[in-house]
Parts: C-alpha cells; structure tokens; sequence
C-alpha cells in the first residue's frame, strides 16, 4: 500500500481539499507555494501514463475543479500543474497556485510550513470545492 493510499484510507493524517469516487486531494505536506495540492487516483498505479484513458482524463477534469476551488481562495494570476513522481509511486498531480515563475520552483519549498495556515487552507478551498456542486 502506497503512502497516498494510507492517506485515502484515512490511516495516515493530510489536509484534506476534496474527495470523491475515483480521485483524491489533499495539501502537498512540503509545499512550493501555499495551496499547492495533490490529486491522486484510489486506483494504485505508479505512473501516471500507464493509466486508463478514462482515468486519465477524468482525473484531470476532477484536478479542473480542484484548481477553480484553489483560484477562488488562494491569490494567484493562475493555477500550474505538474507531474514529477519521481518520490512516491503512485500516480498525482501538483496544482500550485502561481504569480510569477519562480512560484513553481521544487527546489524551493516553504520551510516548515504552519499548521494552522495549513489547515485553514484546506478548509476554505475544500468549502470553495463542495459550492463549486
Ligand atoms: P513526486 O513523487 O516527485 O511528485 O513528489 C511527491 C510529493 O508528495 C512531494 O511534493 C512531497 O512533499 C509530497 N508528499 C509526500 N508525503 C506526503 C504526505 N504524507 N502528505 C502530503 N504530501 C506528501
């Protein structure tokens, strides 16, 4: 079982974004810029292209949502997306909310991120989430 399906189960603790049948989000524990998230698939798969077609593209129009709920609380002129897991084998994708380029840099994570800000985070862009209907 991956970390990310430990997290799904509910074993492992995360800031919670968004949930539903197939897919997953949560806050990135080590973000690039605050807001920055996670979507993942229940489904265990290691990379992301060896994915279903299907699962492909409705994890994409799930993460579309997540970004919107992200954009209307978080400040930011857009919300990026990346794809590395070169860390975790279990397919996701980053959406981090940007101004500049240098939001998106990996080498520069906030250091020693503050829970509360974390959570209150989570809770407002799960909240926009859950409106978006
Ligand atoms: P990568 O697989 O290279 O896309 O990187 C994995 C990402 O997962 C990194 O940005 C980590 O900070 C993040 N990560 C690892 N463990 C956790 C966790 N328990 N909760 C939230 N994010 C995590």
């Amino acid at each position: 079982m991956t970390i990310f399906s430990r997290i799904i189960a509910g074993e492992i603790p995360s800031y919670k974004i968004a949930e539903d049948d197939n897919f997953f989000a949560f806050l990135d524990i080590n973000p690039v810029s605050w807001g920055h998230t996670l979507v993942v698939p229940k489904q265990e798969t290691d990379y992301i292209f060896d994915l279903s077609d299907e699962t492909l593209s409705d994890m994409m129009v799930f993460a579309k949502k997540v970004a919107a709920a992200l954009k209307s609380v978080i400040p930011c002129r857009k919300v990026g997306v990346a794809v590395l897991g070169l860390e975790v084998p279990h397919a996701h994708i980053h959406l981090i909310p940007i101004t500049k380029e240098g939001d998106m840099d990996f080498k520069h994570k906030i250091a020693d991120p503050d829970p509360a800000r974390m959570a209150d985070i989570a809770a407002k862009v799960n909240d926009a989430f859950e409106k978006l209907g």
